[in-house]
Parts: C-alpha cells; sequence; structure tokens
C-alpha cells in the first residue's frame, strides 16, 4: 500500500469531505485517511482538557472534547462541526461546561458500544457509521424496521471503531462488504418504542440552549421524576424496586437532581415513567400528561416481554442442565437487565410457560 510521507500538520489532506449526517467522528477520519490512502501519523493526538494527556485520534472514540486545531486543518472542517461527531452535546446537557474526560467515560461507558454496531441497509444507502449507533439503547433501525448488528455477518468478528486503510462499511477482519446482509427484522411493538427511542437521542446529540445553563437541568428533570411518581401513587422505593435495572442511586437522589452515573438510568426512569427524554428537558412537570404516559409505559413493557420471549427462544444450552435460577439469570444478562424485573406478571407467565415446555427443573 502507497503510503505517503509527504503529511504535515499544517497540510489539508487532499481529499477532505465534509462529515455526514449524524456521521460518527472515529468512523470520520478512519475513513477520510483510507479515502487518502494515508497513514495515520503516530503523534496526531486529541488534547483531553482540563489535565488528561492527549491521546492518538483513533483511541478518542467519538468522546468530547474534539478541539485540535491539527485536525480542523487536516479535515478544513469546523471545530463545531466536528463536535456534533463526538457526544459532546449529549454529555453536556448532564454534566455541563465543565466536563473531565473521566467523568465522561464514566457516564456513557455503560451505555454505549466500543465495537461498530450497523444497520446493513444503511450501510448500502450511505458508506459511514452513525454517532447514534453506539447508544446500546438504540437496537435498531426506524428507516428499515431491522436490529443492528454488532459483528460481521461473515467472520463473526466484533468491528473496531477505527480502522486504520480500511473503507467504511467492510470488515477489517475478512474484508466483507458489511452492507450484504439483511439482518433481523424488528416486532412492530419494538419499532414503535425504537421510533421514540431515537428521537430522543438525536434530541440529546443536537445543540439545545439548555446546555448554556445555569446547571439547574438536572433538577428540573428531578423534579418531572418526583411529579410523575407523586401522580402514579407510588413512594419512592416502589418505584427503585420495579425498574428493570438497579440504578447505583436511590429514587430520591435523582428527584434531588443529584447526577446519576449513567446516561441508562436516565432512560430507565423516563421509560418507567413512560415520557420521552425531550419531554423532560423541554417541558414543565405541570406539562405531564399522565393518561399518556401510562400508555406509553404499556408499549414498552410489551416491547420488553416480546425481546424476553425470543430471547427464551434462543436459549441453546441443554434444558435438562438448566434451573430456573440459570435460565432467569441467563435471559436477564442477555438484556442486561436486573433478574428482580423477571418476577413481574407477564414476565412471570412467560418464564412458566418457558419451564413447562422445556420441563426446567426447579
Ligand atoms: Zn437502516
Ligand atoms: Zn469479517
Amino acid at each position: 500500500m502507497m503510503i505517503r510521507d509527504d503529511l504535515y500538520y499544517f497540510d489539508a489532506l487532499p481529499d477532505h469531505p465534509a462529515p455526514e449526517p449524524g456521521e460518527a467522528a472515529t468512523g470520520y477520519l478512519s475513513r477520510l485517511f483510507a479515502l487518502n490512502d494515508t497513514d495515520v501519523p503516530s503523534d496526531l493526538t486529541v488534547p483531553m482538557p482540563p489535565k488528561g494527556r492527549p491521546i492518538h485520534v483513533s483511541r478518542m472514540r467519538d468522546m468530547p472534547p474534539l478541539s485540535s486545531r491539527i485536525l480542523e486543518d487536516l479535515t478544513v472542517c469546523s471545530e463545531e462541526r466536528l463536535r456534533t461527531t463526538t457526544f459532546h452535546h449529549v454529555v453536556r446537557k448532564f454534566l455541563g461546561p465543565t466536563t473531565r474526560s473521566r467523568s465522561v467515560k464514566g457516564f456513557l461507558g455503560s451505555s454505549i458500544a466500543f465495537t461498530v454496531r450497523y444497520c446493513p441497509h444503511c450501510l448500502s444507502d450511505h458508506r459511514y457509521y452513525r454517532l447514534i449507533w453506539r447508544f446500546t439503547a438504540v437496537t435498531g433501525c426506524v428507516e428499515h424496521k431491522r436490529l443492528l448488528m454488532d459483528r460481521c455477518g461473515q467472520c463473526g468478528k466484533t468491528l473496531p471503531l477505527f480502522a486504520a486503510h480500511v473503507p467504511s462499511g467492510i470488515c477489517p477482519a475478512c474484508r466483507a462488504d458489511l452492507a450484504r446482509w439483511d439482518g433481523a427484522a424488528m416486532a412492530p411493538d419494538e419499532q414503535t418504542a425504537l421510533a421514540d427511542r431515537v428521537a430522543d437521542i438525536e434530541f440529546l446529540m443536537t445543540p439545545h440552549a439548555c446546555e448554556e445553563g445555569s446547571g439547574d437541568t438536572l433538577r428540573a428533570i428531578g423534579a418531572h421524576f418526583r411529579h410523575l411518581r407523586e401522580v402514579n401513587h407510588l413512594l419512592p422505593h416502589e418505584v427503585y424496586a420495579r425498574l428493570p435495572i438497579t440504578p447505583l442511586k436511590s429514587t430520591r437522589a435523582i428527584e434531588r437532581g443529584m447526577l446519576q452515573r449513567s446516561l441508562n438510568t436516565y432512560i430507565v426512569y423516563a421509560d418507567f415513567y413512560g415520557v420521552t427524554l425531550r419531554h423532560l428537558f423541554t417541558a414543565t412537570p405541570a406539562e405531564d400528561v399522565v393518561p399518556e404516559a401510562t400508555r406509553r409505559r404499556q408499549d414498552r413493557e410489551r416491547a420488553t416481554l416480546h425481546r424476553i420471549q425470543r430471547t427464551l427462544e434462543d436459549l441453546t444450552l441443554p434444558p435438562i442442565l438448566y434451573s430456573k435460577t440459570e435460565a432467569a439469570e441467563a435471559v436477564a444478562a442477555h438484556l442486561g437487565i436486573s433478574t428482580s424485573f423477571l418476577s413481574c406478571p407477564g414476565v412471570a407467565d412467560l418464564f412458566a410457560s418457558y419451564y413447562r415446555d422445556h420441563k426446567v427443573v426447579p
């Protein structure tokens, strides 16, 4: 492969198309260097303020801040445009303007994937990786009604976020074209819930006035949660016990506006009350519509039931070796939910019939 040795930091890459709408930073930079058939300079780093050591762009993984004159020069792209290819606006909404890279990683770490996830049909239409596919809460593609894939359909390997000299949409390990696969179809219930989820994440990734505010956003969100809990006639511990994951902090803590450890905690609370995240950021608690909230919660519970049912159908270990506890733990681990959620009425029915059909011993 030809390697250019005449590239300097103050040069723009000869071929430097702007990022595509929704494109992820790491995929974008990877794509640009592949397009130019150019090695990534070994000391091309991104600063990590306030005190963190700069890291190489190949390990930046779409994390903010992406402010680097060198990158701006190479890509001929503004700092603000480059920022929209990172998690900058998501983080800013929750953590405010003074964000340390360690806090950012902690907040996003358990809510995003660290290898490429993709919709093959989107890749077939447009050859680039989207930032929204990094969010594990986004399970599929609304447009093509397919679940996202998280590995190559040919060799089965996961795909690194940054791959030198490999064009987007190609498996770096076996060179298969990732746009060839069809992907698994989504159930209608899942599609309804996903459309809301995607709109929420897109809202989080877009600049909004609340990012310039005085830091009262989390308290305002907490006031919503408290109001929704009260109109649902629930006590804090009752909410906590019924959540599909076990947050590290109490329901009271989120209601007081204390920052939670992960983005997914906010998603779980919003789902529980049947409201969208964009509603929490843009409306007042007085505008919380309870009948609508209840309907949305039921929709989401139905979607979760469907996922549990599908997971049970896919369990492949010999049933005879499976105790009820092992079956429940396997399903909960697969879905990333707490085993306590599996004792909800509808879920218990699903498990009961699974145990019966597979003669699972207690
Ligand atoms: Zn798609
Ligand atoms: Zn492959």
